[in-house]
């Protein structure tokens, strides 16, 4: 059995749904477990919704446009208008609609989850319908009932047991010649009571290295649209390298860092079963691409720089100018924990203990705000984190050339440098 995730630019419209099949036909021996994210900038567009929805402003236009994206798609791909499929989307879209209908709560993070999963089960099912109707024979899986988390809305934490189970009496391998195509959602999941969690964006790669564990899957691929993992982000640099073959622990180290081409969390259970995982280009789909595996024989061999912008610096100190000590410490982990802000990069002087944060602002303006009742904090807004594996000062000088450095700091295999 082999794990395929597409991303949401690889569903982004009906030529690059059939590109999928195109795809799937280079395949026709193997069992496939397909997972699918949201097709395009749908999750986006779902997240305005919500945003719409709580702040009581007018959701109209941003339902339409969900609404009519998904119409265009359909219509590019099922000629016969009385297709079921048209009543499928529609029914969904039809749930969106009632949750919308209901008095806002303030619990944000189910809401969020309760809305944005649909956008996933909009593209599997369009999918999977195409499919079908074009000669590869699956089976839809509703990922809800098979992905057990706990109750943390927006980054549900897996319950393995539990998810191992469903997985393995959900999807049986069949046994003689026939094959065995499963078509399913990425990044969704459900808590025990039931109620729908999504497992943070960009999830759906780690949905991928879920089912291939539970399924002891011989690989796993992300169909990308960049040729496989590169050294630097080729949205801001132009002449990147491709990594042609990486070890696992590498590739956690460099998702971890912010690549964005992996969900930092896809690896670890792939490296645990040895399951190699394959990272390679939709548009050349015949190309190799990068293979992620045990062997740290290449990993040396291509330094990468890595970009986390939108970053915000803090700088805690305790208001009574004594030490930074353990107890303080704890406190502002503690206050770091209650508010979800992940914490980048951290170091601390005698006196002060910095941080640099990412990720939602209005979390990093109530983390603040809570933390300025018993420190001093200070903060540098908008400043970037560069990571540089196997750097040398070169590297380090051609990237920070014309920034304020505010933080460097540098290990065997790793710099890293905030700054402005
Ligand atoms: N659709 C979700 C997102 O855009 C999950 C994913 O794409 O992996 O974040
Ligand atoms: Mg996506």
């Amino acid at each position: 059995m082999k794990v395929f995730k597409f991303g949401g630019a690889s569903v982004k419209d009906a030529k690059a749904v059939k590109n999928v099949k195109r795809i799937l036909d280079l395949y026709p021996k193997d069992n496939l477990i397909v997972v699918i994210s949201a097709m395009g900038k749908t999750t986006n567009a779902l997240e305005e919704l919500i945003a719409s929805h709580i702040n009581q402003t007018d959701s109209n236009q941003i339902y339409h446009k969900i609404t009519l994206f998904h119409a265009e798609i359909l219509n590019e791909l099922f000629p016969n208008k009385t297709a079921k499929i048209y009543r499928d989307v529609d029914q969904f879209l039809q749930q969106i609609k009632k949750i919308l209908k209901e008095e806002p709560t303030d619990h944000y993070d189910y809401i969020y989850d309760q809305v944005v999963s649909y956008g996933e089960l909009l593209s599997t099912t369009i999918v999977s319908a195409f499919l079908n109707e074009n000669g590869i024979d699956n089976n839809w899986l509703d990922a809800r009932k098979l992905i057990r988390t706990d109750n943390t809305y927006r980054e549900g934490k897996i319950d393995w047991s539990t998810t191992n189970k469903n997985i393995k009496s959900a999807l049986s391998v069949s046994q003689n010649s026939t094959k065995t195509i499963y078509v399913t959602q990425g990044f969704i999941g459900h808590t025990a009571e039931g109620l729908t969690t999504t497992l943070g964006r960009e999830g759906s790669d780690f949905t991928a290295g879920i089912f291939a564990y539970c399924m002891d899957a011989k690989d796993v691929t992300i169909w990308k649209d960049v040729p496989g993992m590169l050294n630097a982000d080729p949205k801001w640099f132009e002449d990147t390298e491709k990594l042609d073959e990486i070890s696992y622990k590498e590739a956690i180290e460099l998702a971890y860092y912010g690549a964005s081409v992996i969900h930092p969390k896809t690896i670890k259970p792939l490296q645990n079963k040895q399951i190699p995982l394959f990272v390679k280009s939709f548009l050349q789909p015949e190309n190799e691409g990068t293979i992620i595996q045990a062997s740290n024989r290449s990993d040396r061999l291509v330094t990468s720089y890595i970009f986390k912008r939108k970053q915000v610096l803090l700088s805690i100190s305790p208001k009574d100018f004594s030490f930074i000590v353990e107890h303080n410490l704890r406190d502002i982990f503690n206050t770091f924990h209650e508010h979800r802000v992940k914490i980048n990069l951290m170091q601390n002087s005698a006196i002060s203990f910095s941080a640099c944060a990412g990720g939602d602002r209005f979390r990093i303006d109530a983390l603040i705000e809570d933390l300025s009742r018993s420190f001093s904090v200070k903060y540098n807004n908008q400043v970037e984190l560069l990571t540089i594996r196997h750097y040398d000062q070169d590297t380090i000088d051609r990237l920070t050339e014309g920034k304020e450095v505010l933080v460097i700091q540098r290990s065997r295999q790793t710099a890293r440098i905030v700054m402005k």
